[in-house]
């Protein structure tokens, strides 16, 4: 076998294709992970320091079995590694119980949270307002609201896991190439060539894992699946005295009929700021076209419409923001298609903003749909 030819080809290395060439290097598969910049970076949709974890997702109870599974594999990755990847703070879905609330283009996101929670035994609580206010009085919920409590709920270090999964990725065999772009893939025979910055190398087998960017190597018909839209993470001050932000679980609460109506955060990590954010799905062409600026108007709407009013305890102070995207298809739902029906070559978008939960385990099943 030439040296530039290699079993798999993982192309994208963020939160899939990290997981992805962890698993293939557990199996001591001959692979090669490629990446365009040097990951975990700032460009795709896997920064901003967390990212929420449950297992009663109402985007589908077909997820919950993923993120259980990946629950147990970054306990696997902490272990060998020593890093901490999850942290366990318990979290709460609020629906203000005043418009029915959509989420991913359906309703009932709240109820189908309970009904899966119900049907797959998984640990939670419905409390009442008045307990909810007890406990948690620094989001402004109206007496209407719907409180669900989960116990495994928590968040990642997004980050941490990509580095870790590279990391022993590298120890375990496998090749990784930063600031190496794919320009294009064919089939070649019983091998795909891919050219790498004016290399060809040779692979048995292609994951595609490239994020917003995938749309780069579909033709017109499927690309236009794939809407990538832009986000934005805000990192507000906490109010003076107010420290029990620092123990609060994580939390997403729907407030209204539209899609954007939606607002979720974290407790505070570093006693001064709370992260916290929405959901927008106006679209771009592409993520090289992201504009990453976040203007002051930007920032006073932000305020004014999803902080103002529903939170307490902050102080009307941006320390921070970061721009980032989501890669969404029309029902919120992943993609993992063979490219051109060739089941060698797995094309994969797993975003539509709730992708990262799921990651350990989507690397461990695309593996497995390699026949590995
Ligand atoms: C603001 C925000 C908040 C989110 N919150 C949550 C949350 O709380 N919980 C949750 O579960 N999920 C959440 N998500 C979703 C989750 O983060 C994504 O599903 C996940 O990060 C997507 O990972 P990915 O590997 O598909 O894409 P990426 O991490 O973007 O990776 C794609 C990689 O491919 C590389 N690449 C692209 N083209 C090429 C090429 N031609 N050659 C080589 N390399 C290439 C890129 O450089 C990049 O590194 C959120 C997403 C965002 C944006």
């Amino acid at each position: 076998m030439k040296e530039s030819t290699f079993d798999v080809i993982v192309v994208g290395l963020g939160a899939v294709g990290s997981a992805t060439l962890y698993q293939l290097s557990k199996r001591g598969i001959n692979s090669l992970g490629i990446d365009q910049f040097d990951p975990p970076h700032t460009l795709g949709s896997s920064h901003g320091e967390t990212r929420i974890t449950r297992l009663a997702v109402g985007e589908g109870e077909e997820y919950v079995a993923l993120a259980k599974r990946s629950h147990e594999i970054w306990a696997e990755l902490e272990a060998l590694s020593g890093k901490k990847i999850r942290t366990k703070t318990g979290g709460i879905l609020l629906d203000s119980g005043l418009d029915p609330w959509s989420k991913h283009g359906v309703e009932g996101f709240w109820e189908r949270t309970l009904r899966y929670a119900q049907n797959q035994k998984i640990a939670h609580q419905v409390l009442t307002h008045h307990e909810f206010q007890k406990k948690y009085p620094n989001l402004l919920l109206p007496p209407s609201g719907k409180i669900y409590w989960e116990e495994e709920a928590g968040y990642l270090f997004p980050e941490v896991a990509i580095q870790t999964q590279l990391d022993l990725a590298k120890k375990q065999g496998a090749t990784v190439w930063t600031s190496s772009k794919a320009d294009s893939i064919h089939s070649q025979g019983e091998y795909f060539q891919i050219r790498v910055e004016g290399k060809e190398i040779l692979a048995k087998q292609v994951i595609l894992s490239a994020g917003g960017w995938v749309k780069d190597f579909l033709s017109l018909p499927i690309k236009k699946r794939l809407s990538v839209c832009r986000q934005v993470l805000y990192w507000i001050s906490i109010a003076e005295g107010c420290t029990d932000w620092q123990k609060y679980p994580v939390w997403m609460w729907g407030y209204g009929p539209a899609p954007e109506d939606f607002i979720y955060g974290f407790p505070s990590l570093d006693g001064k700021s709370i992260k916290m954010a929405s959901e927008s799905f106006v679209e771009v062409d592409h993520p090289d076209e992201l504009n990453r600026e976040v203007s002051e108007q930007e920032k006073e709407i932000f305020w004014v419409t999803k902080v103002d009013g529903k939170l307490r305890g902050l102080k009307k102070q941006i320390l921070k923001t970061s721009v980032c995207f989501y890669t969404v298809t029309e029902d919120a739902r992943f993609v993992i298609e063979p490219m051109n029906g060739d089941s060698n070559f797995l094309w994969v978008s797993a975003c539509s903003g709730h992708g990262f939960k799921h990651s350990a385990a989507l690397g461990e099943d695309l593996v497995k749909r390699l026949g590995y």
